[in-house]
């Protein structure tokens, strides 16, 4: 799904989550495990204010896994429960109940003591494009496709999935816009496939992943491509890099553009193995 985002279309979107979360105990918010950081809408904690926050990290399967292990630290140490999932096997979403419930313990013994019985918490899930919502809600609402009835008041049917007994979500994820300001985090959502080509340049791109790996990952730079440093020499490393995948033009000279597409795809395909983009060390 493609989502231009014009300051009608930010404000809107907003609007609706807001809406939103007055329905809810919990906001659950996804973020790619490869970018927690990039994959985040820039107003994220204004929006969500003072609502509850489990923060899921998905795709954990093609992440780093040190890097993830050093991203929930990080998140759980400043005050924010987090877990990391795969929604697309359905490993780790056994903990997003379980985390729920341990966020909204001290509320539901309230309610308890008050003799309160104690009903199903509620959730949304938010997020910006492509970090797996809908992925993560089919996955949720397969077992169990029981749903009840639509809320009334909101204009666009709504409805809760219900997550065993204990857990009930809202069908429709919250649609959150990513950063545009910050240029490296449009790099980092480009490689990760989160914005489409069209709108990047791939050499730029390309530059940038072959900067990163260096940086970040030079083993892997090595094992791929034959060095493990730029030495502050792009066209030398496209030169190598065009003549150890053969990648010429007709007159024999390397074809610079097939070379940054070339890279690009080797990132995308996991040709480096899985990488994190947003290093917590960096942050
Ligand atoms: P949405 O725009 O946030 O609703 O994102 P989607 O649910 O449409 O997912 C975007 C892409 O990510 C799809 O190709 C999914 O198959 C893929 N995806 C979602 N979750 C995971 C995951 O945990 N692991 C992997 N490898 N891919 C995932």
């Amino acid at each position: 799904m493609t989502i231009q985002w014009f300051p009608g279309h930010m404000a809107k979107a907003r609007r609706e989550v807001t809406e939103q979360l007055k329905m809810v105990d919990i906001v659950f918010e996804l973020v790619d495990a490869r970018l927690p950081q990039s994959s985040r809408n820039p107003m994220i904690d204004d929006i969500i204010s003072r609502k509850p926050r489990l923060v899921i990290l998905n795709k954990k399967d093609m992440a780093d896994e040190a890097e993830t292990a050093r991203w929930l630290e990080r998140f759980r140490q400043s005050g924010t429960e987090a877990v990391a999932v795969n929604s697309l096997d359905g490993r780790g979403l056994q903990q997003v109940t379980k985390a729920a419930q341990q966020i909204l313990k001290e509320k539901w013994d309230r309610m308890k003591a008050k003799g309160i019985r104690p009903r199903a918490i509620r959730a949304m899930i938010v997020g910006i494009p492509n970090v797996g919502k809908s992925t993560l809600i089919n996955r949720l609402a397969k077992k169990n496709i029981a749903r009840t009835g639509n809320t009334p008041g909101v204009t666009k049917a709504q409805q809760w999935i219900k997550v065993g007994k204990e857990l009930e979500l809202l069908d429709t994820p919250g649609i959150l816009w990513p950063k545009f300001e910050d240029p490296e985090a449009g790099y980092k959502l480009a490689l990760t496939g989160a914005i489409k080509d069209a709108i990047t340049d791939q050499q730029e791109l390309a530059v940038y992943a072959l900067k990163f790996l260096e940086g970040h990952y030079p083993d892997r730079l090595e094992e791929r491509y034959g060095f493990r440093s730029l030495d502050g020499d792009i066209p030398g490393a496209y030169e190598r890099i065009g003549e150890l995948r053969k990648v010429y033009e007709k007159g024999g000279t390397i074809d610079y553009d097939s070379v940054s597409e070339l890279i690009v795809r080797d990132v995308r395909d996991q040709q480096f193995g899985k990488l994190t983009f947003d290093f917590s060390e960096d942050q």
